[in-house]
């Protein structure tokens, strides 16, 4: 500003001084903007939103949120990915710029709850139906297939009940009826199982649980491997307004270098803890994709080696609920509370007969998200609750 003698004010906004270039580090700097500068009229007249190459403004991407967009697409095997302000953000991308009035899609009975609600309460009043399967019957799922389904749901394992459905099968099927496979990936999180290998076109991850790890962020993902369907959701990604702030994007980029590492102490911990629930006479069921018995336990096996640290336990029909309660009640190192994948271990008790269509146990269901305290000491957290509500010492 040679010709401009500027006001402290303006200076303040205006500085002269640029810091050298070539500062070196392994993390990702943090880019705030909403506004992107260009150099000139032509430059801003010739902006292309869809190209990674360039910048456009601060809701269609930083630097920050396209690394960790390639990071995410690496993680699940994907070639692009977008970020959204949650995962359940994810799966309304995935809807809305996917469907249309007259279109119906599929979703499974045991499915992240608000995913149904979202079909319940927008998409049916936008027009669009849905038809609830059952995941473990796949004869159930060619009957819901219509000729106006253009987009089906597949989640493994099922949300709270944890049956582990034949995915491949199930992909295979839709893909032959010529509608596209979302896949909501938040439990296996790229680590357990490739959602593209099995048959996804779209994988939905909630990046609130395991790439988080923290309990402190919410943010979700949606990943393909083919550019058009990658600029459609895109696109209605633009003009919806969906973006995700930089802070939180540092947050999970630092976290997601011990996505690995979490994992696995996770799955230890948390089948160390289901085979002690087996031991106990007070349960009728535990439900764990990894433990033999559980539902859908061979098609997990066909798929995984390893699993989230994510279980539930079914109370034996002959204990009452309260006395169910009063355990959970008593936990201690277990907090109540939704979400999972943090370093806090979660409880949720759950009553199967408002949730499922046909529930196969009457007594009530406990759902365990393990963290990262000592497994003893969980396991010691919840024998000494069972003590408290009167439940460890057989049924009689
Ligand atoms: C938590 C979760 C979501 C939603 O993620 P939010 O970031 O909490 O909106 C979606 N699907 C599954 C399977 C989840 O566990």
């Amino acid at each position: 500003m040679d010709e401009i003698k500027p006001d402290t004010a303006t200076a303040l906004i205006h500085h002269p001084y640029q810091p050298p270039g070539g500062f070196v580090a392994p993390q990702v700097p943090v880019h705030k903007a909403s506004t992107v500068i260009f150099p000139n009229v032509a430059a801003l007249r010739a902006r292309d939103w869809k190209s990674k190459a360039g910048y456009t403004y601060g809701l269609h991407g930083t630097p920050t949120a396209y690394v960790l967009e390639e990071r995410i697409a690496t993680l699940e095997g994907g070639l692009q990915s977008q970020l959204v302000p949650s995962g359940l953000a994810a799966i309304a991308l995935v809807d809305l710029a996917l469907l249309k009035s007259g279109d119906e899609l599929l979703i499974p009975e045991n499915a992240y709850g608000p995913n149904r609600e979202l079909a319940r309460q927008e998409l049916a009043r936008f027009g669009i139906a849905h038809r609830v399967y059952d995941p473990m019957d796949l004869a159930s799922f060619e009957a819901a297939l219509g000729p106006a389904t253009r987009l089906v749901w597949l989640e493994a394992p099922g949300s709270v009940t944890m049956e582990f459905p034949d995915l491949r099968a199930l992909a295979a099927r839709a893909r032959a009826h010529g509608a596209l496979v979302a896949l909501d990936n938040t439990w296996g999180a790229g680590i357990a199982f490739d959602a593209f290998a099995v048959g996804a076109d779209i994988s939905v991850h909630a990046l609130t649980k395991y790439p988080s790890g923290g309990g402190d962020v919410l943010m979700g993902a949606v990943t393909t491997r083919d550019d058009a369907l990658h600029l459609r959701l895109k696109g209605s990604h633009m003009r919806m307004g969906w973006g995700v702030g930089a802070n939180d994007v540092e947050t999970v980029l630092r976290s997601l270098a011990t996505l690995p590492l979490r994992y696995a102490a996770q799955d230890a911990a948390g089948r160390a803890l289901a085979r002690w629930w087996q031991a106990q006479a007070c349960i009728a069921q535990v439900l764990h994709p990894a433990l033999p018995g559980s539902p859908g336990h061979e098609h997990w096996k066909a798929l995984c080696t390893r699993a989230a640290g994510l279980f539930s336990v079914v109370f034996d029909e002959r204990v009452p609920h309260e006395r169910a309660i009063a355990f959970v009640d008593a936990l201690r190192l277990f907090k109540l509370g939704y979400s999972w994948a943090g370093p806090v271990s979660l409880a949720v008790p759950y009553d199967l007969s408002l949730m499922r269509p046909r529930p196969a146990w009457k007594g009530l269901l406990v759902r365990f998200s393990i963290g990262l305290e000592a497994v003893d000491d969980l396991i010691a957290d919840c024998a000494q609750a069972l003590r408290a509500a009167g439940l460890d010492s057989g049924l009689a």
